[in-house]
């Protein structure tokens, strides 16, 4: 089977400043899990790789940083999901850890469970010997700043982030040579949250979803619309009915504006290695590796 990659950086109105950083972060998490699967490594590793790397990347809204929630804390959610068992592991409105994206992979290695929230992500994190940061670390000027404008506008609705202003959420999908599927997303979520507010991005089906017998999906943008769609699920369900990659992408993305009204981007591949997003913000950064196993990045218009 020939590997496949395909890695997001987010879907909104991505400001052209900030262009080249999307571009860069996508293009090394990509070029890194290709590497992976090109050693012949797993889908899983690939994609926990890539999307760890974007966790590390103050660019992007997940790892250092995440955006602030309504009393200036950040709270991550992740899951990685392994499509040769439907085995995942997830963690929802985590603090002060580097990477959760690692976290769901030890949830779903080491213990019984699927979804750990909070305090207890953060204990089973510390008890694994995942070193706990103080929230500092995660927090970058650029959010701070965010915000204080925000704390001024009295009638924010979280949604208004998101019309055109999504977040830079970040995802992997792959294949490896054994023909198995994974999928990996990571997010410090929507921007003036509440406190305790999970989104789409670690529950199974919405923010990411895999299954050997259909293909991997990775979602970004507004939460609460992907969880209404459960938008992962319905572009791996229409690879299961028989549409292309492409079909799917659009698919699932269209039924999420019809039904809900909802903005975002999908990344999807199909057991084949087959790769395909789509997306109804102003933009979406992607990057993937070609059948000749160059990288290619992009901010798509
Ligand atoms: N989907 C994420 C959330 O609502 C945000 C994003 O994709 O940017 O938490």
């Amino acid at each position: 089977m020939k590997p496949s990659i395909m890695v997001h950086g987010g879907a909104w109105k991505i400001p052209d400043e900030t262009h080249a950083d999307h571009i860069g972060g996508t293009y090394v998490a990509a070029k890194a899990g290709w590497a992976i699967l090109a050693g012949g490594g797993s889908a899983m590793d690939a994609v926990e790789t890539a999307v760890s790397i974007m966790e590390d990347d103050s660019t992007f809204d997940a790892g250092i940083g995440s955006v602030l929630n309504r009393t200036g804390g950040i709270e991550m959610d992740a899951m990685i999901m392994d499509g040769q068992m439907l085995a995942l592991g997830a963690v929802g409105a985590v603090r002060g850890i580097m990477n959760p994206v690692k976290l769901a992979r030890l949830i779903l290695q080491d213990t019984d469970h699927s979804l750990l929230v909070g305090e207890g992500a953060r204990r089973f994190a510390e008890s694994k010997g995942m070193r706990l940061c103080a929230e500092a670390e995660l927090t970058v000027p650029r959010e701070i700043e965010r915000f204080r404008l925000l704390q001024q506008e009295k009638d924010y609705h979280l949604s208004d982030g998101f019309t055109p202003d999504p977040m830079d959420t970040v995802g992997a999908v792959a294949v490896d040579v054994a023909g198995n599927v994974a999928a990996a997303t990571s997010t410090g979520g929507a921007h003036y949250k509440l406190p305790g507010r999970v989104g789409d991005s670690p529950l199974v089906g919405s923010g990411a979803y895999a299954d050997n017998h259909t293909g991997a999906a990775s979602a970004t943008g507004h939460g609460e619309s992907i969880m209404k769609v459960v938008l992962a699920k319905t572009a791996t369900d229409a690879l299961g009915r028989g549409l292309s990659v492409q079909e799917a992408a659009d698919y699932a993305v269209n039924h999420m504006f019809e039904r809900v009204g909802g903005y975002g981007g999908i990344i999807l591949v199909d057991c084949d290695g087959q790769t395909a997003f789509a997306y109804n913000t102003p933009h979406m950064a992607v990057a993937w590796a070609d059948e000749n196993g160059s990288i290619l990045a992009r901010i798509k218009e």
